[in-house]
């Protein structure tokens, strides 16, 4: 039986989406945000992604630019859009869909991009601002996951304990420096943790960014904790088709979680809802206005 409060991402996204295009329309006649998303090779996943991004950019009101690069593209080519883009005074944001061909170094490349319009917020001057404190682009999927927690936690996050499961660039260690800036004590744990079941059990707050599907036993969860499953796994089911499921085993963890995000229609949603935030706060800022303040109308 699940007693879990179920984190609705959709909903929540929903709300994120119409925020940000109240504050695009606020910012007419002053600057029209726009993201340029840049897809090198034809991975069917990859594409998926870069058309919702691009939808999800126009419905909101902002100026969307495709670019699509044969998966041949060297480096060099590549670098040189990343160049005009840096330059293109109607582009405020740049995201370049990561994985990149082989050959590509994606670090090189990646902080090739003006850290004002990383809106994915992994160029080092970004990753390092969002560890000090100051003024960052914080990446996407962690943003989301922020506002889903202070939608179950509206008092704050103050003194909770914090456990993050997984340690990449992406995901798991950008979730634990937001967590650690809202107060939390934050334990980042990976694939050498010992005790890993333990260490999970701790947590007032528990983040799953791992990639192993229901790697994450109800028994691991301490009764009342917020699970946030980040994991996305597409598996084969018994009829032979596929479906996605999260990191966590959900009927195992809702049954003694307070509040848990489903797989699909959980972080996913909020990914994309956040990208289009992080590009109205990078075309603000670059236009040296102030972000809206505005209601979300539902
Ligand atoms: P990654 O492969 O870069 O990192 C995985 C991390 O998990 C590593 O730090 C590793 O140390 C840790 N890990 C691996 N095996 C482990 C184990 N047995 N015990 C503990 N830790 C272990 O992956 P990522 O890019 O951070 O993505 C993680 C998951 O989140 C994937 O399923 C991915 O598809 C998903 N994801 C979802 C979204 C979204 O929008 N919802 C966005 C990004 C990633």
């Amino acid at each position: 039986m699940s007693n879990a409060r179920i984190i609705d991402g959709k909903a929540l996204a929903a709300v994120l989406r119409a925020r940000v295009a109240a504050q695009v329309s606020a910012l007419q006649g002053t600057i029209r945000p726009g993201l340029a998303v840049v897809l090198v090779g034809d991975d069917p996943a990859s594409a998926v992604y870069v058309r919702n991004k691009n939808r999800e950019t126009e419905a909101a009101g902002m100026a969307s630019f495709e670019h699509r690069l044969p998966a041949d593209t060297g480096e060099a080519g590549l670098l040189a859009l990343v160049d005009s883009l840096n330059r293109d005074p109607s582009v405020h944001g740049i995201l370049v869909q990561l994985p990149l061909p082989e050959g590509i170094d994606s670090a090189r490349v990646l902080r090739a991009i003006d850290p004002a319009k990383d809106v994915d917020g992994f160029h080092p001057e970004n990753v390092g601002a969002l560890w000090t404190g100051a003024p960052a682009l914080a990446p996407c999927t962690p943003r989301g996951c922020m506002a889903m927690l202070a939608e179950v936690h509206p008092d704050g996050l103050r003194g909770k304990r914090a456990v993050v499961v997984g340690r990449s660039n992406i995901v798991g260690k950008p979730m634990a420096a937001l967590l650690l800036a809202q107060h939390c004590t934050v334990t980042l744990s990976h694939s050498r943790t010992q005790n890993l079941s333990g260490v999970c059990r701790e947590a007032d707050i528990l983040v799953a960014a791992v990639g192993r599907p229901r790697m994450i036993e109800g028994s691991w969860v301490r009764p009342g904790a917020t699970v946030i499953d980040v994991g996305i796994n597409r598996v084969t089911t018994e009829g032979g088709g596929t479906r996605l499921i999260g990191d966590v085993d959900f009927a195992g963890a809702a049954a003694v979680a307070g509040a848990i995000t489903p797989v699909p229609g959980g972080v996913g949603p909020m990914t994309i809802a956040s990208l289009l935030a992080n590009t109205v706060t990078a075309a603000c800022r670059q236009a040296g206005v102030a972000e809206p303040e505005v209601r979300a109308q539902q």
